[in-house]
């Protein structure tokens, strides 16, 4: 079995990974750390909640600490390019916690926000960068960040950059990096899009890939209620009313359907907030934080919003609508089960949506729902369907989510500054793979409380 002290981790860093709780690299971890300690290039193939943040940030804080190189003003050494802004933040969240025994800085640059305080976070120079895409060309374009001194790159999330149309902003922003460097390309799937960017841009890159994206975990319960699309509403709320229900939340296809959902439910007296991307960076963080909290206890959002919300304790996840693209559905379920816990997640599929229930199915290789046409019968609603009875873990959940992280670079922060978790059990991936069975978090222990980080 692996533990992180054989992967070559520097003592700084093997601390803070043990104050996070973390005893067994997951297999993403296992298999990437000590390649990119090597100095090679790595292609990851691993979803979120595989443990695939670690596997880059710990080797990128590796080798900074132990080259103490100076990053010059106006630049940075390494640069992670994340598609969302939560998921943006979510990394800094990461490089914080993980590099509290080193000094290095970090900031995050998203767009939504003012220039001017990452303007002057950048104007010092950062040993991590983290930013979106777009932003961060404006930033190259305004003279308030060169690259030219970058030597280690990551692309996170590529496959869901580039549905984003990012395409072309990354291959300016790789186009600008340092020659001699290190190159990380994590995506959830390889369509040939990313294949071609990789072999573009990577240099005899080592492959690493864990579970399919297509496999949604175990521990989470799936069912469908075929519902008429005018009796949703009224089905969202009596899905969503019980006290059971501790923390739920609910995806819909469009922004504005998600402020639809979000005034209904509150209508009925159900507290909710709602995310997307119309909404301005503060507003996403206030309605973040107060999910996070437990202040709302649903959370309405699109897809885009969704990425990166990494909340432990999330019991439901409920699709309003089914997603286009069948691979969200999987993305979109894996919000609930974190950190070891089960979850709960329903789908409301009305008949026009079941070319999109199909496609999901094939993905995941599971029926979701019994349809008459799937036995050549005529069309038609049939009563819900479980499709995999399970019992709901007895494990308390989190009531103390971790605070918000404001996403606010106004100074880049030093990685030092907060305090350690609790420690949790093996990620269940990493159990997995050790041989053992998948664990939640051991009875009566408190789920992971992050450092007090919220500016
Ligand atoms: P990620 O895939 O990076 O979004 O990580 C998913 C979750 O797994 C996060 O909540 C991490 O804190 C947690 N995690 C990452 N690595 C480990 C590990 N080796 N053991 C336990 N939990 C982990």
């Amino acid at each position: 079995m692996t533990d992180f002290a054989s992967l070559g981790l520097a003592e700084p860093i093997l601390r803070a990974v043990a104050g996070e709780g973390y005893t067994i690299p997951t297999p993403i971890q296992a298999g990437a750390i000590p390649a990119l300690l090597g100095g090679r290039d790595v292609v990851g193939i691993a979803q979120t909640g595989t443990g695939k943040t670690a596997a880059f940030v710990l080797p990128i804080l590796h080798h900074l600490s132990e080259r103490r190189l100076p990053t010059p003003p106006r630049t940075c050494q390494a640069l992670i390019l994340t598609p969302t802004r939560e998921l943006a933040c979510q990394i800094g969240d990461n490089l914080k916690a993980y590099g509290r025994f080193v000094r290095l800085s970090h900031t995050v640059v998203v767009g939504g926000v003012s220039m001017g305080a990452q303007v002057r976070a950048l104007s010092r120079g950062v040993d991590v960068l983290v930013a979106t895409p777009g932003r961060l060309l404006d930033h190259v374009g305004e003279g308030t960040l060169h690259l030219q001194h970058t030597h280690i790159v990551v692309l996170d999330e590529a496959d869901q950059m580039l549905d984003l149309g990012f395409l072309l902003p990354i291959r300016r922003i790789l186009g600008r990096l340092a020659l001699k460097r290190q190159t990380i390309l994590f995506s959830a799937t390889m369509p040939p899009p990313i294949r071609e960017l990789a072999d573009e841009f990577l240099r005899e890159p080592m492959e690493i890939a864990v579970a399919p994206a297509a496999r949604p975990i175990d521990r989470i319960e799936q069912s469908v209620v075929p519902v008429a699309a005018v009796e949703k509403r009224a089905k969202l709320v009596e899905i969503l009313a019980p006290r059971e229900v501790e923390s739920a939340i609910v995806f819909t296809r469009t922004k504005r359907g998600a402020d639809r959902v979000c005034e209904y439910l509150e209508a009925a007296g159900l507290s909710a907030a709602a995310i997307h991307g119309n909404k301005s960076q503060s507003q996403r963080e206030r309605a973040l934080a107060a999910f996070k909290q437990r202040r709302v206890r649903i959370l309405v959002a699109t897809d885009i919003a969704a990425r990166g919300i990494d909340v432990d304790g999330v019991s439901h996840v409920i699709n309003y609508e089914l997603p286009n693209v069948p691979e969200s559905y999987v993305h979109r379920i894996g919000r609930t089960a974190r950190a070891g816990a089960t979850g709960i997640a329903i789908a409301l599929v009305d008949p026009e949506e079941y070319p999109l229930l199909r496609d999901i199915e094939k993905l995941i290789g599971r029926t979701l729902l019994d349809r008459p046409e799937q036995r050549g019968g005529p069309r038609g609603p049939k009563r819900p369907q479980q499709a995999r009875p399970q019992q709901r873990s007895a494990a308390p959940r989190s009531d103390q989510a971790r605070p918000a992280r404001t996403g606010d670079a106004s100074r880049p922060a030093r990685t030092g500054e907060s305090a350690p978790r609790p420690a949790r059990g093996p990620h269940p991936a990493a159990a997995k793979s050790a041989g053992q069975p998948q664990q939640a978090r051991a009875a009566g222990q408190p789920p992971s409380r992050r450092g007090s980080n919220s500016r």
